[in-house]
């Protein structure tokens, strides 16, 4: 890991008048750009394949300028362009998937967040002890598939956007559904509920709010995936039924619908997320920034959390001009503007190595 001093020697050469935000041109790119466009910040797009003509359908989102890469170790050899740039990188989901942790972390180039929260939230049993230290409820775990009584979620590890997931009633499905070629996996309770993607952002600079440690904690959104074709099997009749056809649910995201939470919830929401911060604070030095905890919320009105995601998700996209909650921060506002902002606010205040790694 690129150590955090580092990255502060190389922000100490940047003109704090002209620093670049940058993203890899996937995922929630046109709200970054667009929100780093509202803070009055230049642009750039990083393609690595991807393809860009698209952003010339939505111009208050196209980058100024774009860089192109053969491949993410052709990104990593030139670092020092993006540095010469004065360039701050803001990770997302498929920025991190695709370029790999190692890689990522190896960077020499300034990025928004804490880089050390990776290695807490990619393995599933260390995030975990994460959570549940911070007093976060989560599906139990079945650690023998023969003890299998009510259903679970066979879950592969590695595995993105519940791709390959299957459910289970008892072990005879289990055998039946598990794909032993795959490395590993872990069996969850399957929690019956609805379910809550709930999009926070904590600033360590921000001394006013809903203060959580030394900043504020923000609740900026919410939403829930649409997967397929789980959400639309009940059309067709039982699933006992489909099996006979052999029709089994799967979760494979393909979409975010906006929603809001009943308002007697929102203490809970937010303390679920104080909590979380201040653990993080403890074990590695503190999650900064928009991070998500999925959740599924029972009819006895309890949280269950069956994951977390330390960076920007897919699920703020409906959102670029705001949502019912950021609407009451900062009418307008985008989890990608907010970002641009936090970065803006720690330039002028001279505390860019609070959010930097
Ligand atoms: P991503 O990394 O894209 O968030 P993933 O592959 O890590 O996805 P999960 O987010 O853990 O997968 O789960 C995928 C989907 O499975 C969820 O969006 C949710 O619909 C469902 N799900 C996950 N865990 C449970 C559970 N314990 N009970 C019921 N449904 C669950």
């Amino acid at each position: 890991m690129v150590p955090r001093k580092r990255i502060n020697e190389i922000v100490k050469d940047y003109d704090p008048e002209d620093i670049t935000i940058a993203t890899l041109c996937s995922h929630t790119s046109l709200q970054l750009f667009n929100g780093a466009k509202k803070e009055g910040f230049k642009t750039l797009g990083l393609a690595v394949n991807q393809k860009t003509r698209f952003y010339d359908a939505f111009p208050l989102s196209k980058p100024d300028e774009f860089m192109r890469f053969d491949s993410y170790d052709d990104f990593v050899d030139r670092a020092s362009e993006l540095t010469d740039r004065n360039v701050i990188i803001i990770p997302h989901g498929s920025f991190v998937e695709y370029m790999g942790t190692k890689r990522f972390e190896a960077m020499e180039v300034p990025t928004f967040g804490n880089r050390s929260v990776l290695r807490w939230e990619e393995d599933r049993d260390i995030q975990r002890s994460w959570l549940e230290s911070a007093g976060i409820q989560m599906p139990k775990r079945i650690a023998d598939a023969k003890d299998i009584k009510e259903p679970v979620l066979v879950k592969y590890n590695g595995a993105k956007g519940g791709r390959g997931f299957f459910i289970a009633k008892d072990y005879m499905e289990f055998k039946m559904g598990i794909d032993l070629s795959q490395e590993s996996y872990t069996i969850q309770e399957y929690v019956l509920g609805t379910r809550y993607y709930l999009h926070y952002f904590y600033s360590p600079i921000r001394k006013s709010g809903y203060r959580v440690g030394e900043g504020a904690l923000e609740l900026l959104s919410m939403d829930r995936r649409d997967e397929s074709n789980i959400d639309e099997l009940y059309k067709l009749g039982s699933t006992e039924e489909l099996k006979k056809h052999g029709m089994f649910p799967s979760l494979v995201v393909t979409g975010n619908i906006p929603i809001v939470i009943r308002e007697s919830l929102l203490s809970q929401v937010l303390e679920m997320g104080e909590n979380v911060i201040q653990k993080s604070y403890e074990l590695f030095g503190g999650l900064i920034g928009p991070f998500c905890l999925e959740t599924i919320v029972t009819d006895k009105l309890e949280f269950k959390v069956f994951e977390i995601s330390c960076r920007i998700v897919a699920g703020t996209n409906p959102y670029i001009s705001g949502s019912p909650y950021s609407d009451m921060i900062q009418p307008g506002m985008s989890t990608g503007q907010r970002i641009a902002k936090e970065i803006k606010d720690a330039r002028d205040m001279n505390m860019l190595d609070y959010v930097l790694s």
